[in-house]
């Protein structure tokens, strides 16, 4: 056997902890690898294959087990609400927190969360049963002011809001103050996007056109190609084909088949296309540092 578990990441922005599949055995790794789980807010569950699913049950057990109070968002495919309701129904438990199911569509791209910092966005993927993948995208905060300078001006208050907010600044004099003068370049947004499951499909790129981090399934390499369409999988080879084609920075290759015990030959494959690919190992943290322009 291979030893690796089934899909399930953990996405943090901030203080934010989101949820990405939840296979079997989650709920263990996230305690070795101590992550708190309390501070999960929301779920996000591409399919309703078991690999990407079935961890699902005890992690919900287990936050009403340790009385959690905090709400928590759900979003997943129809049915899946329908799965949990029977157990809870069957094992008569009342959760303690509120929960909140948001059915996903893969029709086209939805976003699910929308704060002033990011969005979290659905969008199809290609495989054998309604699938999603998701998108992270950070959006600009205030701008930071350049401090020297705004005192020099001896700018007022409702001036440096305007400033920060990317706006210029006019005076009762009518002289123009502006904002890319008085404040550094805001970094670059960072985005994620996470492919549990799909065939290769250029039908994906527009939503994910020049994502930072793309996490793609490389279920198989290029000798199974067939195996991989049939399956609606794909291959290392696809997975950096579709980075390439996206304009990806990163590519993050997952959900191998335990038919590959060593992974060399699978990265060897996907970097002969997409040299900056990566494979995903288990407890290991991808961090998408900022950059300013
Ligand atoms: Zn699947
Ligand atoms: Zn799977």
């Amino acid at each position: 056997m291979h030893g690796r578990n089934h899909t399930a990441q953990v996405l943090r922005f901030g203080q934010e902890f989101f949820l990405l599949d939840c296979g079997e055995g989650t709920q263990h790794q996230l305690q070795r690898f101590k992550i708190k789980s309390s501070k999960i807010s929301a779920i996000f569950i591409s399919h309703l294959h078991g690999d990407h699913y079935l961890g699902l049950l005890g992690l919900l057990s287990s936050f009403h087990l340790s009385k959690r109070t905090q709400p928590l968002s759900l979003f997943g495919p129809k049915g899946l609400d329908e799965i949990l309701t029977t157990h809870f129904r069957w094992s008569h438990t009342q959760l303690c927190y509120p929960l909140t199911f948001v059915p996903t569509q893969d029709q086209e791209k939805q976003v699910l969360l929308d704060q002033p910092r990011y969005s979290l966005s659905s969008f199809p993927l290609s495989h054998r049963i309604p699938t999603t993948g998701f998108l992270f995208q950070e959006k600009a905060g205030p701008r930071a002011l350049i401090k020297e300078k705004v005192l020099e001006n001896k700018l007022p208050v409702a001036a440096i809001q305007r400033l920060r907010s990317g706006e210029d600044y006019l005076d009762a004099s009518g002289e123009r103050f502006r904002s890319e003068d008085l404040t550094y370049p805001l970094p670059k947004l960072r985005s994620y996007a996470f492919c549990s499951d799909t065939a290769f499909d250029e039908r994906l790129v527009p939503y994910l056109q020049g994502v930072d981090l793309l996490y793609h399934e490389a279920t198989f390499m290029e000798a199974e190609a067939k195996r991989a369409a049939d399956t609606y999988h794909s291959t290392a080879k696809q997975a950096a084909t579709l980075a390439l084609l996206c304009g990806a920075s990163t590519l993050l290759l997952g959900h191998f088949s335990s038919r590959y015990v060593d992974l060399s030959n699978l990265l060897s494959e996907a970097q002969s296309v997409f040299s900056n690919s990566l494979l995903s190992e288990e407890g290991k943290t991808y961090a998408l540092p900022l950059h300013h322009e």
